[in-house]
This record gives structure tokens, sequence and C-alpha cells, in this order.
């Protein structure tokens, strides 16, 4: 590998107790694991044992960049953020990925990388610049929102630095918390927090050095055909009424590829909004509040989220699951002084935010976000998560295990299967257009969509949706190819390129992402071997997960409803919208129908072997094996001191599936009624979220995290109050024509 061609050659190591700065080599992680979640992983790996602590000192803050950041390669200029979330419950390893131009301008600073270990005594800003760092007092700009911060250090240095900060709900060390960057990009996973308990308010990067490319005919060849594939690719913009695009906010080098950008609503108010669900997380409960007439709430929330740093997702999680709480009576008005009849209104969700940035009663459970609040709040809270967090079951048919099949061993083997259910739910999305407006829509007929999947997945039988056999090899195929692209750290609403609407097949090309990485590399890598540092990849993440306490098999598995409740539309429903028959191909591309489908135990567990002997993994323990890594490349893993925490296997935490029956359980929590449609006093195997909360470990092997003051050991302090105030001005300032009729 040389230094001149993909990667600068080395990673910051910052030490924020001490002050001291070192450098790692790049290349002692390149060769394996290439870059970006890659490299992350690894060194979070070395550095982190078992039960991490996402607010201890030592959490290693890592951010990383893959080869082709800051070079042409469209949509490849992203870093991944990795470390102990705060988050995730029990606390464990988590990852976000941010846009924007931080990583390019990483690179032309001359790292490929930064890990952050320590606590600041006092706000600090790191500034790295040109080969170079120091930590800079940053006290002027504790309790600032992030617009503020932002403009702030633009003021400072100029529009060409990359700007990375906390707002004041990370100061606050609310668990949903992000870390923001420019023109709308963010980090989630909770890493905002961890910033903050570092008391890392602010991060600015200067960089000239332009990033070469060791064969520029060639990538400028694989730019033209990406250009000619993505052409008349429809952009998702927002749909929300009364808003216009004000302008594009593309990630650096990336000629767009979704519906990013600076958006003005009616009223006036603008502000960043991105195509995924998050930006209408609060719309269905203005509709709903506003008698089928949204007021443009949706809008108001989503920006007060952007200015004081907080995850919109976990809010789309946390609000059904409050209200469900109100309907069982298990929080009232009178107790949460939550006004709940009002959600949906303007006033309801600025009150929320100013009680949840406040953390007093029952907010200081919700600030740590719903997995955590709804243990803290009891079992009968927890049921209530069912449907909602992805760890209790995310029902909703978009990523359907038993709609779709595949995506029952994604969801299984996964905690954050995000990209990989993509890849599935994108092209059936397309077929569905196709299917609903008789091709209208989308050219992705039944022929196109079995044609994609012998390209795409190796077999057109795998878009045969009433057979499970032969899922197994497309999972593990689908899972190498996206941990192979977070190396990179290519884009996930850009890559793979599935589509080619120019293209006589209308069909992508998965070869691109490998032969970009060579083109700028001058390292050749064929497909299949950038799918095995995919794989490497995953067995290290398996390896991790195991040493955070879920180890293989055991925790394999997926929530009940998905063996019990047929497929019907529910609330959730995505996909059933347009295909209330839940219509799919079947055998040699006959349509055959979902609707009513579950997933049969015995057909599942099958699917389990096989997709563990696609792995070449134990089949009893579902765990890499000792030969199967050193056939990896990876016998460094088993030589690694820290090994022995998950090899030979830990004994899960709680390896007894303890049966009982789920109505009968609701009954003893005096939520029968609740229970009554579905009333079933067969011994059913506990839901996981019932044992173990966010599918790894039991709620009581851990003490519910501490609330504020005894997080840090420090109490609110005068300091603080400044943060107040500026806090009302958030979050009374620019409603423009969004009116409080609530009166607040
Ligand atoms: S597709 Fe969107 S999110 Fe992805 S790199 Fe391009 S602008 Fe950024």
């Amino acid at each position: 590998m040389d230094d001149g061609f993909g990667w600068a050659g080395k990673i910051l190591h910052v030490d924020l107790t001490s002050g001291a700065m070192e450098t790692l080599p790049t290349h002692a992680y390149a060769e394996t694991f290439i870059g970006g979640r890659g490299i992350a992983a690894k060194l979070y790996w070395d550095m982190v044992g078992a039960a991490p602590d996402a607010y201890a000192p030592e959490n290693p803050l890592i951010l990383m960049t893959g080869p082709l950041a800051g070079t042409p390669a469209p949509a490849c200029s992203r870093l991944v953020m990795l470390g102990t979330s705060p988050l995730l419950y029990p606390d464990q390893c988590g990852i976000a990925n941010m846009g924007g131009i931080a990583a390019a301008r990483l690179k032309a600073a001359g790292f490929d990388g930064v890990v952050i270990r320590g606590r600041a005594h006092s706000p600090v800003l790191l500034h790295i610049r040109s080969g170079s760092a120091e930590l800079r007092d940053a006290r002027d700009l504790w309790g600032l929102d992030i617009p503020t911060i932002l403009e702030h250090m633009t003021a400072r240095y100029g529009k060409k630095a990359a700007a990375l900060c906390i707002g004041p709900a990370a100061e606050q060390l609310l668990r949903l918390s992000l870390v923001a960057g420019g023109n709308g990009s963010f980090a989630g996973h909770g890493f905002g927090a961890v910033w903050g308990a570092k008391l890392l308010k602010a991060m600015v990067i200067e960089g000239n050095e332009k990033p070469a490319v060791a064969r520029p005919d060639e990538l400028a060849g694989i730019n033209r055909q990406i250009r000619t594939m993505i052409k008349g690719r429809n952009l998702i913009d927002p749909v929300l009424p009364d808003i216009e695009l004000v302008r594009r906010t593309p990630c650096h080098g990336c000629p767009g590829g979704c519906s990013r950008g600076l958006f003005r609503h009616g009223s006036g108010l603008q502000d960043y909004r991105k195509n995924c669900g998050s930006s209408y997380f609060y719309y269905d409960w203005d509709k709903r509040y506003h008698h089928d007439e949204p007021s443009g709430s949706s809008f108001l929330a989503t920006s007060l989220c952007n200015r004081l740093g907080l995850c919109t997702q976990e809010l789309t999680k946390m609000l059904p699951w409050l209200h469900r709480c109100a309907e069982e009576g298990i929080i009232t008005e009178r107790s949460s002084g939550l006004r709940l009849g009002e959600l949906g209104s303007p006033g309801f969700f600025k009150d929320f935010i100013r009680r949840l940035m406040d953390r007093q009663g029952l907010f200081d459970l919700l600030a740590q976000g719903v997995m955590r609040a709804a243990h803290g709040l009891g079992p009968a809270a927890e049921l209530l998560l069912e449907g909602i967090v992805e760890g209790a079951g995310f029902s909703a048919d978009v990523y359907s295990p038993r709609f779709f099949i595949t995506t029952a061993l994604l969801h299984a083997t996964d905690s954050n299967p995000m990209a990989q259910l993509h890849e599935i739910s994108l092209p059936a999305f397309e077929w569905v257009l196709w299917y609903a407006t008789d091709g209208g829509m989308s050219s992705v007929s039944t022929e196109t969509f079995r044609a994609l999947a012998k390209k795409f997945w190796l077999d057109e039988e795998a878009a045969d949706f009433s057979k499970h056999e032969g899922k197994g090899f497309v999972a593990a195929h689908i899972q190498n190819r996206q941990y192979a692209k977070e190396t990179l750290v290519a884009c996930d609403s850009f890559y793979p390129i599935l589509f080619a609407e120019a293209a006589g097949d209308h069909i992508g090309d998965p070869s691109i992402e490998s032969r970009l990485f060579a083109a700028v590399t001058g390292l050749d890598m064929t497909e299949q071997q950038y799918y095995r540092v995919g794989e490497r990849l995953f067995n290290l993440q398996r390896l991790i997960r195991a040493r955070e306490g879920c180890p293989g098999r055991a925790f394999d598995t997926l929530p009940e409803f998905n063996f019990t409740e047929p497929l019907e539309i529910d609330t959730m429903v995505r996909f059933g919208m347009f295909n209330p028959e839940f219509m799919l191909p079947g055998p040699g591309g006959e349509l055959i129908t979902r609707k009513g489908a579950v997933l049969e135990r015995d057909t599942f567990e099958a699917m389990l072997d096989e997709y563990y002997h696609a792995r070449q993994w134990d089949i009893l323990t579902g765990m890499p094996t000792p030969a199967g890594l050193r056939a990896l490349d990876l016998a460094q893993l088993i030589e690694h001191p820290l090994a022995a925490d998950c090899l030979p296997l830990r004994q899960p935490l709680d390896p007894a599936i303890t049966v009982m029956s789920a109505s009968a359980g609701l009954r003893a929590l005096d939520l029968a009624q609740r229970a009554e449609p579905a009333l079933n006093d067969e011994p059913v195997p506990l839901r996981r979220s019932d044992t173990t909360t966010a599918g790894s470990m039991p709620p009581s092997a851990r003490p519910l995290a501490l609330n504020l003051q005894e997080l840090l050991g420090r109490r609110l302090t005068d300091k603080d109050l400044p943060m107040r105030a500026s806090l009302e001005k958030t979050i009374n300032q620019d409603q423009g024509g969004i009116h409080d009729e609530t009166g607040d």
C-alpha cells in the first residue's frame, strides 16, 4: 500500500484528559480492514473490553474516513463515528454514519481518522489543521444551540472549514442526542452524549491537500458510467404540504442521490431535511390532531430537534410508545405533566422538549431513550414497545420477515441491519410501484426483479418470496456487500446502484464499488475480494457483539409476533398502502400474496442453519470458528489478549429462554383488556424484549443508568443557567406562522 493514494497514512489519537496527541499508522489496520467501519471496529476491538461504559473517559470515540474520501469518487466522502453508544441498551458498540464535508476535510488535513479518549477539564474545541491539531477553550460555545455554534465557527474559521459540534441536548447528556455538522449533516446513536461527557463541544477541520488518485482516467470512466446509471433517478422530495426547496445541500463529491436540502415552510421557518422517515416523525400526530389538515407542526418539530441536537428517529419511537402508555394508564397527564391530548400540536412538542431538557421526574427517564425509559417504568411499559422498537420487534411491513423472508435473517443476526434491509426493500418497492401502476411509475417488472436478484444476490430464485431455501446464502451475501461498503464509507442512499434507467435491462452494476477502490488506490480488487473484506468485518463485529453479551445463536432470534400474528395492514404499514394484498413475485415469477403469512418457527431455524453454513460458522452456537477466522486472515483476532472474553465462547448471560404465556403476562400486569383480542394460554417463548431488552442482556444484569447528576458526579450549577435562557430562545424563535393554538 502506497501512502500516496487512498490513505493519508495516519490516524490522530487525542487524550483529552492529558492533552497528549500522537498518531497511529493507518496501514497497520488498512491491509485487512480497508478503512471506515473496518478500521474503526478493529480499533474498538483492541481498545475496549467486555461491559463497556459509554460515559467512561476511556470510551474511544472513533471517527474514520475511507480511502475514497476527498477524491472524485461520488458519494464516498462520508465518515463513520464508532464507539460505545449510550443509546443502545445496555451500552454497547454502536456506529453512526455522517455526510457533509468533514470526511473530505479530514483527509485533506492529512488524517484518515481521529480517536478521542479521556475527558477534558472544561469544554474544549479540537482544531485539526494540515497535519497538526490543538485543543482550544470552548467555554464560550457551551450552551449555544447548533445553528448558532456553526455560524460562530464559520465566522472564525471560514466557509471552507468543516465544523462539527454538539448542542444543548448533548451537554445535558441526553442519550438521544446527536453530533451535528454543517448543511444538515448529523451523526446519531447517542454519540452527542459521548461528546458531552468528554466535554468536547466542537471540532473544526481545515486542510488543503487534494488526495491523489492512482488511475484518474479509470476513475473518470467509472464516474461517467455512474452518471449514466443515475440519470433520471427519482429524488424523493419531502411530501409535507406548504414547503419549498431553498437549495440542495449534497455531501462533498456527491452528484445528489437523495433529497437532502434546505427547505422553507410557508410560515417562513427554514431548516434542513433529508429523505428518510425521520423528517416526518411528527407528521402523523400533526394530521391526527388537526383533523387531517396538517398545521406545519411537523416542520417545527424537526427544526427544533435540529437546533438542539435531538435524534428524531428516537422520538419517532418514543411518542407512540408514550401514547400507548397513556392508553393503558401506565402514565397519566397528571403524573407525567404531559398534555397528551394535545399530541400533534406545536405547543405539545415545545412543552415536551422543554421538559426533556429539564430532565425532571419522568423526563429524566425519557432522556435516556425509549428502551431505558420502558425498563424504568416496568414490565407493562416494556410490553408496549412491541412493534415500535427494533429490539422488541420492528413490525413495519416495509422490512417485515413475514413479507420478504430473507429479512428474517438480517433482523436476527445484526443489531443494526438498516442498510441491508434497504437492499431488499428498495427493489421490492420499485416492483410494487410497477405492479400497482401497470408499469406507469417504475420499470422494475417481475422479469427485471428476477434478473436483478441474479445479478446482485447471485440467484434469481432469491426473488421468489414463497420459499426459504437459499435465503441463508442471500442474507450472508447482502451483509458482506453492505459491510464492505462501510469500509469505504460509501453512502447507503447511493450504493449499491441497483437500477439504471438508461440501461437496456434497467439493472445497475454491483462491481462499481470495488472498481472505484482500485482506481483510487491503484490496488486491484475483484468484486469477490471486496465482499471478502465485508465478510471479515462482519466476523469481527460478531466477536465484538459476543464480548458485549450477545453470543451467537441464543441471540439470533425474532420477536414472537413474527411467528404468531398473520401479516395484515396495521398502523405501521408502508408497503400495504400501495399493495394491500401484499403481492410479490413467487415461483418462476408467478405472483403470490403474503397477506396473512407468518414465519414458521422450524423454517426460521432451518434458515439460520443454512445461514451459519454459508458463513462457515459453528451451526450449534452460531459463532465463527478459529479455523474460519484463520481462513479469513483474521488469526490476529484469536491471538488478541481480549479474545478470551469471547473465544472460547462466553456463556450467554441468560441462556435459559423462559417460557410464559403472553396473554397471562398481560393479565398479571392488569392489562387484560389489551390481551383480550388474542387470548391464548398456550405457553410461548418469552419474547426477546421480555428477557433481553434490545436483544442483548437481561435488564437486571445492569443497573438502570443513573440520572444526570449521578452520571457525572456533578450537580447543575450556575454555569448551566445561561443555557436555560438560551434554550427558551431556541424553542421560541422563528416559529413564523406555526401557531400554538393550545395557548402555550
Ligand atoms: S446521496 Fe445524499 S446523503 Fe448520500 S452522499 Fe449524496 S447527498 Fe449525501
